[in-house]
């Protein structure tokens, strides 16, 4: 259906989802309870926005212990305004998306050096901060101020998509499904936050009940109101447009390992996984393979196809290229450098190599040469 359909039911729609709200939110760390926020209380912006910049393409329960580690080490924007970029890059590995660390510490700076540390409370000035986008800046808003913002996150838009049963095929059909979300979000109006309360009822009925398959629509407190339901076929909606094939690519990493460490570089800062520490590499990237080409000369052994990775838009295929060494290899890297760019050599002990931050794409290939114990000592 489409949303010039949408009638003054969403009135009612609203209120169920909002008393639903009040005994079944989730208790998670960065967030205010439904009774507090009743006595006016609102949740710290920092805590919204790193919550947030998390939660955008991973799930709350990946995100709970980073945003707890977060915390600890650095408990207010200032905090993390002031720590290295490699720390937060260490900090932030396995939650992929790696621009999104670089751009979240880039943002903590600007905050405390342009806007004496607070964050702004409109959706037009949050706009405005490095790495926060359109449905940052809303659910920002809304969440931590309590301004009227409309949030769509993918769960709201298939519990939004369900209820209305809005048949355009995505991205399309964001459209459609933003107009309802507005006609539903509330006013900002009271003493409690109607409208980030609002946005959180309804991503939490979008994870835990209106979920991508098999929906719980038997839990469900607006059940009575959905059209998806009642056609019998909610796992159409939201309407997907046709899957393309990932392209996949080549790519191989060296392993050189020398008196019990490994050699790690920092990847250039722009690019994907940007300023990660990782194995060397052949410069492999989303538009083409690596060259295959070691960094050294040497007696490799070669593990081939090693580990298989899925980024948005493509796959990888990892082939591991291993070399150990007795000589001075510092010498030798600094004469072959040269095509590596100017990544300096980082000796880490193999012993600690989990604490070194690699990406989980390097993580997988480490664990795997690990794992097969193949290794000389
Ligand atoms: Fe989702 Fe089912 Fe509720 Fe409809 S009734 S909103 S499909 S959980």
């Amino acid at each position: 259906m489409g949303v010039d359909k949408i009638s003054g039911e969403t009135r009612n729609i609203t209120a169920k989802i909002s008393a639903h709200y009040v005994d079944n939110a989730r208790e998670l760390p960065w967030r205010i309870m439904p009774h507090q926020s009743a006595d006016g209380i609102l949740p710290d912006p920092y805590y919204v926005w790193l919550s947030e910049v998390m939660l955008q393409q991973t799930t709350v329960a990946a995100v709970v212990a980073y945003f707890v580690k977060f915390i600890r080490h650095w408990p207010t924007i200032a905090d993390l305004a002031a720590a290295d970029e490699a720390d937060v890059l260490a900090a932030w590995a396995g939650l992929g998306y790696y621009a999104r660390a670089r751009n979240l510490h880039k943002c903590a700076r600007y905050i405390v050096s342009e806007l004496d540390g607070a964050f702004p409370a409109t959706e037009a000035d949050l706009l405005k901060l490095p790495g926060v986008g359109a449905y940052t800046a809303a659910a920002i808003a809304a969440i931590a101020f309590g301004a009227r913002a409309i949030v769509v996150d993918a769960n709201i838009e298939r519990l939004v998509a369900r209820l209305f049963a809005i048949d355009t095929p995505l991205p399309g059909g964001k459209k459609d499904i933003r107009i309802a979300m507005d006609a539903l979000t509330p006013d900002a109006e009271g003493k409690a936050n109607k409208v980030g309360d609002f946005a959180q009822a309804c991503m939490d009925i979008g994870a835990g009940i209106c979920t991508a398959k098999s929906p719980k629509c038997s839990l469900c407190p607006v059940q009575i109101h959905c059209v998806a339901h009642a056609r019998g076929n909610p796992e159409l909606h939201p309407v997907k447009p046709p899957k393309k094939a990932k392209p996949i690519r080549k790519g191989r990493f060296f392993w050189i390992e020398q008196d019990g460490k490994l050699l790690l570089v920092t990847r250039p800062p722009t690019g994907m996984l940007g300023s990660m520490r990782a194995l060397p590499d052949d410069d492999w990237a989303a538009g083409k393979d690596g060259h295959g080409q070691p960094p050294l000369t040497g007696g490799w052994q070669l593990r081939e196809n090693l580990v298989q990775h899925s980024f948005t838009h493509f796959s990888l295929e990892v082939d591991v290229a291993v070399y150990h060494s007795d000589k001075n290899i510092n010498k030798t890297w600094d004469n072959h450098g040269a095509g590596l760019g100017s990544r300096k050599p980082i000796w880490w002990p193999i012993d600690t190599i989990e604490d070194a931050g690699l990406p989980t794409l390097y993580l997988k290939a480490v664990n795997r040469i690990l794992g097969q114990g193949k290794r000389k000592d």
